[in-house]
């Protein structure tokens, strides 16, 4: 395959770290592996579910992109900042109709980075999957690469497999947060058998998820891993003075900015996991901060940081 014509310059693998939460839990080891340190707006997992999707769009010769998500979604915003940084035309099409007038802060990203939008009701947007109005899809922009919503194709499963390396052996319990399940599947993929992953889903009844995790999975890493899908604090997108006092807490005391929707959920679930016994004494746990900080910018007034 044709290596990737990425402009690495501005993306920064090399800035990823592994920062150490020193008693923030009792009788654990706690650290977080910084994978938002990347890019601002291609951070943390996006970046990883993008790289192959842009090698296959380089070697396929397309000059577009589609691909789809709500109006607070991290995926679009980071692939219309990549299409814009690899110089291929983007279009992102968005769950619900909206006011153009009223953009969500994401969405206005989005076309600041030259995404076209394709605003589509809730009903069609569930066709997003279906072969016929892929068809279709693929028909009115014949050029372009289709990425499926988060990323979730096997591309974006693959480029996962590479934020393992990040990750050392010594860990007894890998936490990552769960939209579509991409991330968390490469990451079980990868793993070592003696490390349990924990995937934080921050939606009601979000343990839906296992069925297609189960079926991205291979049968012997199958055992190893467990969804929950308590710590939604009112369901996806949704948070409470609970989830915002903890995000306020938790940079002062570590100077580490959480995101809302993903990565503050599941800090605050492993800290209510841990205060109920949850992990044997001495366990190691590496949590994965997997960026999604634009997406603060519609609660920024609560916000310290
Ligand atoms: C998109 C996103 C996730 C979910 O990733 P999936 O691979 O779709 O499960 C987790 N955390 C953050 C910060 C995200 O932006």
């Amino acid at each position: 395959m044709k290596t990737t014509c990425v402009n690495m310059d501005t993306i920064h693998e090399e800035n990823i770290q592994v920062q150490q939460l020193s008693s923030w839990l009792p009788n654990l080891t706690v650290d977080l592996l910084r994978l938002d340190l990347i890019h601002p707006i291609i951070s943390g997992n996006k970046w990883f579910k993008l790289k192959y999707n842009i090698q296959q769009i380089a070697a396929l010769g397309c000059t577009e992109v589609v691909t789809f998500g709500g109006p607070y979604s991290n995926h679009l915003v980071a692939t219309a900042a990549a299409a814009k940084e690899f110089g291929i035309q983007s279009v992102g099409i968005v769950r619900g109709e909206f006011d153009e007038a009223q953009l969500s802060p994401t969405m206005q990203a989005c076309k600041d980075f030259g995404m076209q939008l394709e605003f589509i009701s809730r009903t069609a947007y569930r066709q997003k999957n279906e072969p016929e109005f892929l068809e279709q899809l693929q028909l009115k922009y014949p050029k372009a690469f289709i990425i499926p919503e988060g990323g979730a194709n096997e591309w974006g499963r693959k480029g996962c497999l590479e934020i393992y390396p990040f990750i050392s052996e010594k860990y007894t319990h890998i936490c990552c947060a769960v939209g579509s399940g991409t991330t968390f599947a490469g990451l079980c993929n990868a793993a070592a058998e003696h490390q349990q992953l924990l995937g934080f889903v921050p939606m009601k009844q979000g343990r839906y998820l296992e069925n297609d995790i189960n079926n991205w999975v291979s049968s012997e890493r199958s055992k190893n891993w467990l969804l929950l899908d308590e710590f939604h604090f009112g369901g996806f997108g949704k948070y409470d003075q609970q989830l915002i006092a903890f995000m306020n807490q938790f940079y002062h005391q570590f100077q580490v900015p959480l995101d809302f929707v993903y990565t503050a959920k599941m800090m605050k679930g492993i800290q209510i996991l841990a205060e109920g016994g949850f992990f044997p004494q001495g366990s190691r746990l590496l949590c994965i901060h997997s960026g999604g900080l634009q997406g603060n910018n519609s609660i920024k007034s609560y916000l310290d940081f």
